[in-house]
């Protein structure tokens, strides 16, 4: 599906077909210029002023959208312009509503013919049109709603890949903050023991002053081992040891479901989410990190290597009785998709049969905010990736999934004056 974004501006009066046309029209122009996507994004932003709208203009208005675009219904949202001074953007806007007009009821009774009542003369009352019901009006403006909980907390969410340098610390990071700022807390735990990065990704390595071993060990307490991110501080990180250190020897599954069960009974109070950063691989530290998980998110990029590693990383979860196990495909290209030099989203959902969680570009601003240490959902105004995480982090609150869409293009239409080389 393409991230399409279409500023629909209402002028002050009530939109007539030429100015829809014109809209619309602006509209594709967007979305070529902007790269159309085969299966990208499942939204379409729109900015709509909505005071002026009549019910049965918005029918009117999706039927000629998806006469241009062919999404489904659901996929229409509202969406507000980020401004640079609010946070609003973070926000996922509400399915995009049709509202009908309510059938006129008869107004003639039966009883009343078969038994007339008599005649009489009032002064007629002068004529009051019924106050306009606003409630359509409401209902679309609640684009700043919040996403629902859905599933028991503390949800214990491991981020797997099988493959190495596929995306999951980038991941890890980025879903963590975006829970983060939807209000939501939630513990990382870098379960990555040898090769540890995330505090690196996050900002946060010069914070790390414990670690789990020294919890372990008794050397100090959890609170102090959990590192608070200063700009989030419903976000903590935890690392299981130091650098260069080694881990003591019976640590295994054992030892990290006793910290998830020591992060259920503290005392202000369990997390709502708490996201384990695996390791790549299949061996130790991948059965440790699973081990204490509900749900898993295998993190992919649509070549055939990490298909195959997140293939057979598919099964041992499910061994493991992790049944719940959704997808983000990361790092795609759609001008390698377009020219059949990468698999498709939706290739890879075939080949992996799993529910999308999310689909994230390949973009540059990814390996900036890796370097920098600052995650990429906190840049204002939003990189590609960073709206993608969000809306990942999004669906993975309310435990809801995407669908690839393929797209197919129209042929270029030949101008005047091709004829002439142009
Ligand atoms: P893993 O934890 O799976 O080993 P990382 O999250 O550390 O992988 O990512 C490995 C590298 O890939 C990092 O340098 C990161 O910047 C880069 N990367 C990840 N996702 C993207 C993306 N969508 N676009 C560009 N670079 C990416
Ligand atoms: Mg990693």
């Amino acid at each position: 599906m393409g991230l399409c974004m279409g500023f629909f501006v209402n002028s002050g009066k009530q939109w007539g077909q030429f100015e829809l046309f014109v809209n619309i029209w602006a509209l594709k122009l967007i979305v070529r210029n902007y790269g159309y996507q085969d299966d990208i994004y499942d939204h379409i932003f729109l900015s709509l002023d909505i005071p002026l709208f009549r019910s049965s203009f918005n029918f009117f208005l999706y039927t000629e959208l998806s006469r241009h675009f062919p999404f489904p219904l659901n996929t229409i949202s509202r969406f507000q312009i980020p401004t640079t001074h609010t946070e609003t953007h973070i926000a996922r806007p509400p399915e995009f509503q049709i509202f009908r007009r309510k059938p006129i009821r008869a107004m003639i009774s039966l009883q009343t013919i078969a038994k007339p009542s008599p005649i009489h003369f009032r002064p007629k009352k002068p004529f009051k049109r019924p106050p306009k019901t606003l409630t359509p009006i409401h209902s679309l403006l609640q684009y700043n709603r919040k996403p629902q909980l859905s599933g028991e907390t503390p949800r214990v969410v491991v981020i797997t890949s099988g493959k190495g340098g596929v995306g999951k610390t980038t991941t890890t990071a980025n879903i963590g903050l975006s829970l983060a700022r939807l209000g939501f807390s939630a513990v990382a735990i870098d379960a990555d023991v040898g090769l540890r990065n995330l505090d690196l990704l996050l900002g946060l390595e010069n914070r790390v002053n414990y670690t789990v071993v020294e919890v372990l060990n008794g050397d100090c307490r959890l609170d102090q081992a959990l590192v608070r991110d200063k700009r989030w501080s419903n976000f903590e990180l935890l690392c299981i040891s130091k650098p260069r250190s080694k881990l003591p020897l019976g640590f295994g599954g054992k030892a990290l479901i006793w910290l998830v069960e020591a992060l259920k009974n503290r005392e202000e109070g369990a997390p709502d989410f708490i996201l384990i950063d695996c390791p790549a691989g299949i061996d130790a530290g991948f059965i440790t990190a699973i081990t204490p998980a509900n749900e898993a998110v295998l993190v992919t990029t649509p070549d055939i290597t990490s298909l195959r590693d997140a293939d057979r990383v598919t099964g041992l979860l499910e061994c493991d009785g992790i049944r719940d196990i959704k997808m983000i495909v990361n790092r795609v290209r759609t001008d390698m998709i377009k020219g059949e030099d990468m698999m498709s989203v939706l290739d890879v959902q075939e080949m992996l049969g799993l529910p999308l969680l999310g689909v994230i570009p390949e973009d540059t601003e990814v390996i900036r905010s890796t370097n920098r240490g600052y995650p990429l959902v906190l840049n204002k105004p939003p990189a590609l990736a960073g709206l993608a995480f969000e809306q990942a982090a999004w669906r993975l609150v309310e435990q809801d999934s995407m669908k690839a869409v393929m797209m197919e293009e129209e042929p270029k239409k030949r101008g005047f004056f091709s004829f002439f080389g142009g």
